[in-house]
């Protein structure tokens, strides 16, 4: 078989990166352990949001505040059980909680995210099929001066060229602007540089238009070994056979710390777990709705409102805990007017991967020259996939890393003895 570039994992990361290979002329084949686009791409809230760039280490997260990420209830939340293997990350984690760090990260990634909208209406010009709603975003707070608070934190990215408002709206003003808004919502403001897509229709779009290309998707093939030879990552073992290879992305999600770890590189990175579900509104919202008093995004879809939120690190897991979705609810609930029914279906568990810093790590690995890495991208995978994608797609090609991925280097991170887990003999 020829070599290829072969990208590991098929959400938004593989797909974006696999798309610009493909249009920069690459031999591409993709290998999904699973089906395409079942990880954290799936049912997530879909936002194009890249003025909403915060990276979630933020300064005034100390290690005795931490306690209190302890309680199930809270929104981002450490699973007491998962602490000990988590200790390393999130001491890690712990020293990015500052100021300047955290303005250097919103810098990086607000810069990162701001070609998105051309390049996705690049992509339908193309002909990828998926669904693409412009009717931005609304931020709504319970109390007035939260909202102000939100729209300050907002502030920096007009030096980016994002279209911000200059004050927030209350009031009639604010339920005349989103009639779906109970009346406990009292501040909020308009973000109309804010799209949506449909989650699921963008990463089977671009399967789809992969196919069309020549591109070869192979479903059920996970990934259980890389080989080497010297500094190259020579073949790609998989479910469903080997893959000479003359590239490799691994852009496996929250899957990708454990790929990288059995080559011996050790990347900071963390699962952080959020719910989505689905509900019918009465009044269903004219934007995507941001709460922010409960940190809960809602986005509207024909007759149904996907509602999603919280931040959980356990680890590598999916499983539903019903008491934090219950959180989500009630939140979302006191929110808006009342929905047709409290029934709430589609149920999902997606895995954002956070790194220690919060910024996406977009590079080629410094132990072997054809290994590349595109993961990282945390509350904002869909946002970032498209430039990120297009950006380490040329820096494949041409040899050459653009200015955008200088923040995303993999050798940012001091380098660390890999966690005891990564350590234990293959089963
Ligand atoms: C509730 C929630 C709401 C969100 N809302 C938004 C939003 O509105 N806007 C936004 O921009 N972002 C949002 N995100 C974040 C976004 O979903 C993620 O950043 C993004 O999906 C990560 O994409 P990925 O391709 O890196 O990982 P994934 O989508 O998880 O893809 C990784 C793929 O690799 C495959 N894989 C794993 N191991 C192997 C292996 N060994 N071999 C082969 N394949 C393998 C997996 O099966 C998976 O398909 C949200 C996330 C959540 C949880």
């Amino acid at each position: 078989m020829s070599s290829k570039t072969v990208v590991i994992g098929s959400g938004v990361a593989g797909l974006c990166t696999a798309y610009y290979l493909r249009r920069f002329d690459a031999d591409v084949i993709v290998v999904e352990s699973n089906r395409i686009g079942s990880g954290a791409s799936f049912a997530n809230g879909g936002w194009l949001c890249p003025a909403q760039a915060g990276p979630l280490p933020e300064a005034g997260l100390t290690l005795t505040g931490m306690r209190a990420l302890l309680a199930r209830d809270s929104a981002l939340y450490f699973k007491p059980s998962h602490m000990q293997a988590l200790a390393p990350w999130l001491v890690r984690f712990r020293s990015y909680c500052n100021e300047r760090d955290h303005q250097r990260g919103t810098a990086a990634i607000g810069q990162l995210g701001r070609g998105v909208f051309d390049l996705v209406e690049e992509m339908q010009r193309d002909g990828v099929e998926f669904e693409l709603h412009r009717q931005g975003m609304v931020y709504a707070a319970q109390r007035v001066e939260d909202g102000r608070r939100e729209l300050h934190k907002l502030a920096p990215m007009k030096q980016l060229g994002y279209d911000l408002p200059d004050d927030i709206i209350t009031g009639t003003e604010l339920h005349e602007l989103e009639p779906a808004l109970s009346p406990r919502i009292a501040a909020g403001f308009l973000v109309q540089e804010h799209w949506h897509v449909k989650a699921d229709t963008f990463t089977a779009g671009l399967a789809a238009a992969l196919r069309r290309s020549g591109v070869e998707i192979l479903e059920g093939a996970e990934v259980f070994e890389l080989e080497t030879a010297g500094r190259s990552v020579t073949r790609v073992r998989t479910a469903a056979g080997d893959l000479d290879a003359e590239n490799v992305v691994l852009a496996a999600g929250s899957w990708t710390t454990a790929l990288a770890a059995s080559l011996g590189i050790a990347i900071p990175m963390e699962p952080g777990k959020g719910y989505s579900f689905s509900v019918q509104p009465k009044v269903m919202p004219r934007h995507a709705v941001l709460l922010v008093d409960v940190h809960v995004g809602c986005t509207p879809f024909d007759d149904r409102l996907r509602i999603g939120g919280t931040m959980e690190f356990s680890g590598v897991n999916s499983r539903l805990d019903h008491r934090r979705i219950d959180n989500i609810v009630a939140g979302a609930q006191e929110s808006f007017v009342p929905w047709q029914t409290s029934a709430v279906a589609e149920l999902w568990a997606g895995m954002r991967p956070i790194t220690a810093d919060g910024l996406p790590v977009i590079d080629r690995t410094e132990e072997y020259e054809n290994l590349f890495i595109a993961t990282g991208y945390a509350m904002q995978g869909v946002t970032l996939a498209p430039p990120a994608g297009r950006a380490l797609a040329e820096m494949i090609t041409t040899g050459r890393r653009p200015d955008l991925l200088e923040p995303f280097r993999i050798g940012r991170f001091p380098r660390i003895p890999l966690p005891v887990r990564f350590l234990r003999p293959r089963q």
